[in-house]
């Protein structure tokens, strides 16, 4: 049997955060009013009306071609792309054709299989409009044109991916730079991001691509994947068995698990592309582009190179803490305010709490809680600052860990600072010696067959006794002091 290449290119159209849509003054937020009612003359397609095109649009389509390292302009000109359906009231929607806004970049995708980061091309990113909404009711099709006319950017791949899994893997990085930027929420299954994959598959060696099948409604990640592993599979089998792939539009059916005919391919010519008649061709300045540039933020796979160099973390943590920008911003906030803080001269540790410290708190506490709550960092009612100061407490040992993760949940639930909830719980820890051998005398008395057990040889006894003398602490007793004392008094003969 032949060896067969896997070739995908993929379309991705994301929907750009703007206040109004693309060409006219209505608002952008088309889901959470009751239908056609962010709606207008020019988004209804009224006679007579011109399309006034959106700065704040263009502007973020940049910031994302910069991202992709694309070349900006120097011109775009909108073009109609011309075709009938009920979703789209002036039968042609305001696309980019010949000169997109952007073209010609790349981003880096890891491929986890292959243990490497793989640069895949971008052709190019434009931006156009989406169009309505059509809701199947029984026996009639409703249109709702709040979406019609939402700021759409599309970004298109060269045919560099070689699996599901870098398709995959590329949708991934590619969604986190949109949500970095703030160019797109990008979710996929709230329709904010929506790709199209074109497949073809050769012999391997062989020089010219196959026949590609393009292949549409693929509304989350899984379907991205289920669908090319089973394109990848049909076409094989059908060259396997003597038959030949036909470039067609395909849907995927994601109860049936299977691509479905839509229509034989249309050309670019079916679509009778010609330049916009009401706009006039958008020229970038190269001043206008430079001044965008200056507001990318750091990107994903910078800022995680940039946590492991400055706050020693680890490759995994980095990852975690700069998947997403509030949280990567919340973990550096407390960084910052911990460094910043005052060590109090009566301590004797003049050493404030590590980087990875915060960094454990942050994935381990933090997310918890947000977990259990089923709410984002944004609602997180703990300021940096006073994360910082529970942290400090702990570091002076004036806490130890089980009271300040009982601190934490209780600033989580209520937003209090740590010192007033410590005094108020009683749970400042106990470091003081006297206070602590007693606790060790009382453990000691209270279990004296383990503890002729531990001196006679069964060493794991040790932590349980320490559980012991914790108890008569009441969860309070410096763990450090302890453990000390406790080695003391079992090491003695008494
Ligand atoms: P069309 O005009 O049919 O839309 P394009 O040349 O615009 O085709 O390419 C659309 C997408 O298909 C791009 O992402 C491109 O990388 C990808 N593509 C092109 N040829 C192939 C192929 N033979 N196999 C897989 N993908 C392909
Ligand atoms: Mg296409
Ligand atoms: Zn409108």
């Amino acid at each position: 049997m032949t060896t067969y290449e896997t070739i995908i290119g993929l379309e991705v159209h994301a929907q750009i955060l703007t206040q109004s849509k693309m060409f006219c003054g209505c608002s952008a937020d088309y889901a959470s009013t009751p239908p056609n009612t962010h709606v207008c003359p020019v988004c209804m397609a009224l006679p007579g009306v011109l399309p006034v095109i959106n700065r704040v649009a263009v502007e973020k389509t940049i910031l994302a071609g910069l991202a992709l390292s694309c070349a900006i302009g120097p011109a775009a000109v909108f073009a109609r792309k011309n075709y009938h359906y009920a979703d789209l009231p002036k039968g042609y929607q305001i696309s980019q054709y010949e000169l997109p806004l952007c073209h010609g970049g790349w981003i880096e995708v890891e491929i986890k299989a292959e243990g490497k980061v793989k640069r895949i091309g971008i052709t190019r990113a434009h931006l156009e409009e989406d169009t309505g909404k059509l809701i199947h009711t029984g026996d009639a099709s409703l249109v709702d044109l709040n979406r019609a006319g939402v700021p759409l950017l599309e970004i298109v791949t060269e045919p560099d991916l070689r699996s599901a899994d870098e398709a995959h893997a590329y949708l991934t990085q590619l969604q986190r730079i949109l949500r970095y930027l703030g160019v797109s929420t990008a979710d996929m299954e709230k329709g904010a991001m929506r790709c199209e994959a074109n497949v073809s598959v050769r012999p391997v060696g062989a020089e010219k691509f196959g026949t590609k099948v393009e292949v549409k409604n693929l509304n989350s990640f899984r379907a991205v994947k289920e669908s090319l592993d089973y394109e990848v599979a049909r076409q094989i089998a059908l060259l396997e068995s003597g038959g030949r792939v036909v470039q067609v539009t395909m849907g995927w059916d994601d109860e049936r698990g299977r691509t479905v005919v839509q229509r034989t391919k249309e050309t670019a010519d079916d679509y009778r592309y010609f330049p916009e008649p009401d706009l006039p061709p958008l020229v970038i300045e190269p001043a206008w582009a430079e001044a965008i540039r200056m507001r990318l933020p750091e990107l994903p796979d910078a800022k995680v190179a940039r946590f492991i160099r400055q706050w020693g973390l680890d490759l995994k943590e980095a990852r975690v803490l700069a998947e997403e920008r509030p949280v990567a911003e919340y973990f550096e906030a407390v960084v910052e305010a911990v460094t910043t803080s005052v060590v109090e001269p009566q301590t004797a540790k003049a050493v404030t709490t590590e980087p990875k410290t915060v960094a454990n708190w942050v994935t381990g506490e933090l997310f918890r809680l947000l977990n259990a709550a089923g709410v984002g960092i944004e609602a997180v009612k703990i300021t940096p600052t006073a994360f910082a100061e529970l942290l400090e407490l702990v570091n002076a040992g004036q806490l130890n860990l089980n009271s300040a993760k009982k601190v934490f949940g209780v600033m989580f639930e209520t937003g209090r600072r740590a010192p007033e909830i410590v005094r108020d719980l009683g749970l400042a820890q106990v470091s003081d010696a006297d206070a602590l051998t007693d606790a060790v005398k009382q453990a000691l008395a209270k279990y004296p067959t383990e503890v002729a057990r531990y001196r006679g040889g069964e060493e794991k006894l040790f932590g349980w006794l320490m559980g012991q003398v914790m108890r008569e602490t009441r969860g309070k007793g410096n763990p450090a002091v302890m453990k000390e004392l406790l080695t003391k008094a079992l090491s003695s003969d008494s």
